[in-house]
């Protein structure tokens, strides 16, 4: 059986959440589709994986509702997922701003101007003070960022607008700022909420991290791996063995250079995901923090 992944979310106007999350929940369960969906009053963020059939019944049905919505395919099968899980939540990406995010039936209502991949690399032609501005949590960016990129110090994009208010990049307010995230998503929150707070030129990329990526490889403006969240943890553009590849990740134990998290042996205590060699990974595995307090406990 040749199974398929689809990743997708829309952003419009979901007056009965509760609703969509039965309809969506009872379509994949008759499709025998696993994977994660969540659904808010601002629209659909999802990751599901089945039988290739399954998927494109899928995709037919949700895009009754979801009008315009993209689905991003890529290998898998269900079997990448252990289960179904579909919930209706305040918001599909919790920033902790639910009432600040304004929808409309054409998406999100005053975020940053979409760049195709081109448009980005015409504008840093162009301006020579463009900014770009990470929108993922800051370990995601030790294995890979856009050149140059400002890393803010988050954990998870609930820190994002303490972190947007500091006044740490208040400079960067009057300068043209480039977001990204991974595919999208994150950036479509993020844009309007630095707009709301006085950054007056920002600017988010189509398809994110992922399609700057298929256009470009190694050889644009990105640098590095790119982060992802399944068993992986990362992945490459370009072919093996890129020459134009950086590796920028490093051991936390020896400052090897190295791409791969893990996660710390210490749990469920820690949770702390973090970057080693295999060497390493091997004699003691755990995070930094963690194998100090062994060594000294
Ligand atoms: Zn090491
Ligand atoms: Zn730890």
């Amino acid at each position: 059986m040749t199974g398929k992944i689809l990743l997708y979310y829309k952003f419009q106007p979901i007056a009965d959440p509760d609703a969509v999350r039965l309809w969506q929940r009872d379509l994949c369960e008759s499709l025998g589709l696993t994977g994660r969906i969540l659904i808010s009053p601002h629209g659909i963020n999802g990751t599901v994986g089945g039988d290739i059939q399954a998927c494109k019944t899928y995709a037919r049905k949700t895009k009754e509702y979801f009008r315009g919505i993209e689905f991003k395919w890529s290998e898998g099968s269900a079997d990448d997922f252990p289960k179904l899980s579909v919930k209706a939540r305040d918001e599909i990406v919790a920033f902790g701003a639910p009432d600040e995010l304004e929808v409309d039936e054409r998406g999100v209502v005053g975020g940053g101007t979409h760049l195709t991949p081109e448009q980005v690399n015409e504008l840093v032609e162009k301006r020579s003070d463009v900014v770009f501005f990470d929108g993922r949590n800051a370990r995601e960016a030790e294995i890979g960022r856009f050149k140059g990129a400002v890393v803010p110090d988050v954990e998870t994009t609930h820190d994002f607008i303490a972190e947007i208010e500091s006044g740490k990049y208040d400079w960067m307010k009057d300068k043209p700022v480039v977001a990204y995230c991974t595919g999208g998503i994150r950036c479509e929150i993020l844009t309007p909420l630095m707009k709301n707070r006085g950054f007056e030129e920002v600017y988010q990329i189509d398809g994110g991290i992922v399609r700057y990526g298929e256009k470009y490889g190694n050889s644009g403006l990105w640098e590095g791996s790119l982060y992802v969240f399944d068993k992986r943890m990362h992945t490459e553009f370009g072919a093996p063995g890129d020459p134009d590849f950086v590796q920028l990740g490093h051991c936390v134990h020896c400052d090897a250079p190295t791409n791969q998290f893990y996660n710390c042996a210490n749990e469920p205590e820690c949770r702390h995901q973090y970057l080693s060699c295999e060497d390493c990974r091997q004699a003691k595995p755990y995070c930094a923090d963690c194998a100090t307090a062994q060594i000294s406990g």
